[in-house]
């Protein structure tokens, strides 16, 4: 089965080589998919025949979105404490506790049925794939059920075990990472491919975090880290040092941060959704990008300090908030996040790759910045089958 879609008005690849400039776009350009994958890109008069054609219209289409950072498994609803934050309170983070509460006392269909709406309201607004996080369990049962509802809804899935030290927990914080480390990680790993820790003050500071990235590492899964957010930290430099495929946040970095990213194969990713719902100074994209460093934007989706799940409004506020331009915030939504889950497959249109795409109900990608907060995503291809 083959689907040509046919009269596109740009076409954005993400491969220099097929197209202008680093989105590699083609003007009146056409694509094939067949099953599950791209078998053609090119210009519209050279396109080949194929089963079934769709008219773009003049529309321009790019590789679904690919948000990296998201933690869509919990319960409860926190709009109270975004109010009072938003009368003048500050954020502590410390709003993790009431999520990890009524997540603890949710049934697994509960927890089950909000990833799957969440994961469902994030495709239709172009999230072609995305990475789930546990880390509202805090112990071995409930960070277990978080995996296994979060791996029914995405195969990139997080075992954030150290996302905060629980109350039970307060006075012996080694302890519970020694928990994190052994049994918790054991437990999680038929249903996680990535490790993650919240490398901050009042979190995990540097040993805790190393330990816990080294045993996830030890036990096969790949590491990302929750990295100067709130402060400046070592967070950032332990995932360099570790070989961390993204560092994520990335608010607060010293001049020896930026140094590190710039030669690393290890990605920023900025949350901008976090800031603009904690009322924060956003990262400096452009000091990072200037360096050399790789940025990929993601949406942070969480019920306390970022309940967004829209790619496009994370795309919006890196070009209007952080001076990215259009053109970077689109390759970091898509080809970044693909390099922040070290995937080859997503994040851009090109023969071998996933059918995964948009059309986009505008003539140019730009209007994803220019016209913020408007349902722009036409259709969207997922796997080959468009919908
Ligand atoms: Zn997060």
């Amino acid at each position: 089965m083959s689907i040509l879609i046919d009269n596109i008005g740009e076409l954005v690849t993400n491969d220099p080589g097929l197209g202008d400039g680093p989105l590699g776009v083609i003007n009146g350009a056409a694509l094939v998919a067949e099953d599950t994958g791209v078998a053609w890109v090119g210009s519209a008069e050279h396109a080949p025949p194929a089963d079934e054609r769709v008219d773009a219209a003049g529309r321009a289409v790019l590789p679904g979105f690919v948000d990296s950072h998201s933690h869509l498994v919990f319960a409860g609803d926190r709009a109270a404490e975004f109010a009072a934050r938003m009368a003048g309170e500050p954020y502590t983070g410390g709003g993790i506790r009431t999520t990890v509460a009524a997540t603890r006392a949710a049934p697994d269909g509960e927890l089950l049925d909000t990833a799957t709406r969440l994961r469902a309201e994030a495709l239709r607004q172009g999230t072609t794939t995305i990475e789930v996080k546990s880390g509202y369990g805090l112990n071995v049962a409930d960070e277990t059920r978080l995996l296994r509802a979060a791996f029914e809804v995405t195969p990139e899935t997080t075992f954030l075990g150290a996302h905060l030290v629980p109350d039970e927990y307060a006075d012996r914080p080694d302890d519970y990472v020694a928990l994190v480390c052994g049994e918790m990680l054991q437990a999680a790993l038929p249903y996680a491919n990535w490790v993650d820790v919240f490398c901050e003050r009042g979190a995990f500071d540097a040993d805790q975090s190393r330990a816990v990235l080294s045993a996830g590492l030890k036990a096969g899964l790949s590491a990302r880290v929750h990295a100067n957010q709130l402060s400046a930290g070592p967070g950032v430099q332990l995932a360099v040092e570790l070989g961390a495929a993204s560092a994520d946040h990335c608010t607060h970095l010293t001049d020896d941060d930026v140094a590190a990213l710039a030669g690393a194969e290890t990605v920023a990713t900025l949350l901008p959704g976090a800031e603009f719902s904690t009322r924060s100074p956003y990262p400096d994209a452009r000091r990072l990008i200037d360096a050399g460093a790789t940025v990929a934007l993601a949406s942070d989706c969480n019920p306390g300090s970022s309940y967004t799940s829209s790619m496009p409004f994370c795309i919006a506020l890196a070009v209007r908030e952080m001076r990215m331009t259009p053109a970077e915030a689109v390759w970091a939504a898509t080809a970044g996040g693909a390099r922040a889950l070290r995937r080859e497959d997503v994040g851009a249109l090109r023969p071998d790759g996933r059918a995964d795409l948009l059309i986009l109900d505008a003539p140019s990608y730009v209007h994803l910045a220019y016209r913020p907060g408007v349902p722009l995503v036409h259709r969207i291809m997922h796997n080959g089958v468009i919908r």
